[in-house]
């Protein structure tokens, strides 16, 4: 692993397969089940306060879809041969906040809202949930706090979701956040805390101001399980979708996902459900940028106690979503043994792949989404069966962002 290292530390393109163990198990299947009964529970509350759901039946969720002419290019752009069809899953568009965070942030605050709702007497399990868009339920949370530190997008979706049912929200920005995503939620009332420095310090400083307030539920991005087991629940629908898609996996036919991974919460949560579902015959892999490959770090240290600055890295990226320093102890508990392998993407390249995504299929995904384009040339099919794989690049953000900054990053919108 110090080769490894050694690259990374160079700043340069790295692939590597995870050591795989059978650790003992932190989450268990009944809990993702647990996550997916309460998503089910709040699906009618989601229909009321976001009608955009109708569709999905309140459950936010998006759709799988082929990007052939995608994968020719990309071929093409990577000088790699990949075996198999290529997919994408659209988190980039989920409702409400328009990226993957979608999946836990809100899953996070439903769960806090419940549980206030039940203790004050105003709730039952069997309740139609739509009860909860309404005057009353908002003024009983208007006097609860929530407060989450954010490179952008996890503080949009606890912002969004948590304001529409009434919660006080402070979100505490990194310097990475975007402008707009900022005034977004500014607009929707949230407080919003700008904080010079990197996440992890955002997360330190946020954590600090809600020790001294008791009335104040952090969640805390790099050690929750309700976040990472939000994500997970993604796995309850997928098979379906893959079968719609007419993709089996089986022995003679591996799914291989891609995943961009912050501090790794969200891949790891989703890669924790499919792996449960899928059991050996899907193969996750992390990517990361260059310049902050935390769990790559952690996964090649065999540690979860690292930073990227330990090793000279911890320069800005264009992947906002991903600029982490330090990853999740809990998710790294969790995917260390399981998950397949990580890589890294130079900022250069990220660019590159957001630009070839969008020209040959016309989806407009974050940079940080595209950084998981970047392992699908890399990965060395050795496993069996592989000329018969589906890859499915996990697409994490994008649907909201406004025109202005597509073309800041040379997309002709
Ligand atoms: C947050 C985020 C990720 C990664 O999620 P983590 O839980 O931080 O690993 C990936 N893509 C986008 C667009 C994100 O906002």
């Amino acid at each position: 692993m110090k080769e490894i290292v050694d690259r990374m530390r160079r700043g340069e393109e790295t692939f590597f397969a995870c050591a795989k163990k059978n650790l003992p198990e932190i989450f268990t299947e009944k809990d993702i089940d647990d996550a997916w009964a309460r998503l089910r529970r709040f699906a009618s509350y989601v229909k009321a306060a976001f009608p955009e759901t109708e569709s999905t039946g309140g459950i936010i969720d998006s759709p799988v879809q082929p990007i052939g002419e995608a994968k020719i290019a990309l071929e093409r752009a990577e000088n790699a041969v990949i075996p198999g069809n290529l997919y994408v899953k659209r988190d980039d568009s989920l409702a409400v906040c328009g990226s993957l965070k979608a999946r836990g942030g809100i899953y996070t605050v439903f769960k806090h809202a419940e549980e206030i709702a039940l203790k004050h007497g105003m709730l039952n399990l069997t309740d139609d949930y739509a009860i909860l868009h309404s005057e009353t339920f908002r003024e009983l949370f208007s006097r609860c706090r929530i407060s989450v530190g954010s490179t952008g997008n996890l503080g949009m979706s606890i912002g969004l979701s948590g304001k529409k049912l009434g919660f006080d929200v402070t979100v505490y920005m990194s310097e990475e956040a975007k402008e707009w995503k900022k005034n977004r939620l500014r607009e929707a009332g949230v407080n919003v805390h700008e904080f010079g420095g990197d996440y992890t310090s955002a997360l330190k400083l946020a954590r600090s101001d809600a020790e001294t307030d008791p009335d104040t539920y952090f969640i805390d991005d790099e050690d929750s399980a309700d976040l990472f087991l939000g994500y997970s629940a993604a796995c309850r629908t997928l098979p379906f979708q893959l079968a719609e898609q007419g993709i089996t996996v089986d022995e003679k036919h591996p799914l291989f996902v891609y995943l961009p991974c912050g501090v790794g919460g969200g891949p790891g949560g989703i890669t924790f459900g499919l792996k449960k579902v899928f059991g050996e015959h899907v193969h996750c892999f992390f990517g990361e940028p260059t310049q902050m490959p935390c769990m790559a770090l952690a996964m090649a240290l065999g540690r979860s106690d690292v930073s990227v600055y330990d090793i000279g890295l911890g320069g800005g990226t264009v992947a906002d979503g991903l600029a982490c320093s330090s990853p999740s102890r809990l998710a790294y508990d969790v995917m260390a043994g399981m998950l397949d392998g990580c890589f890294t993407v130079t900022d250069k390249h990220a660019l590159g792949l957001t630009a070839l995504l969008y020209e040959t299929s016309g989806i407009k995904a974050e940079p940080s989404s595209c950084v998981a384009l970047g392992g699908v040339g890399k990965i060395p099919y050795e496993i069996h069966n592989a000329e018969n794989a589906s890859h499915l690049v996990w697409l994490t953000g994008g649907s909201l962002v406004p025109d202005e900054e597509w073309r800041k990053i040379g997309l002709s919108v």
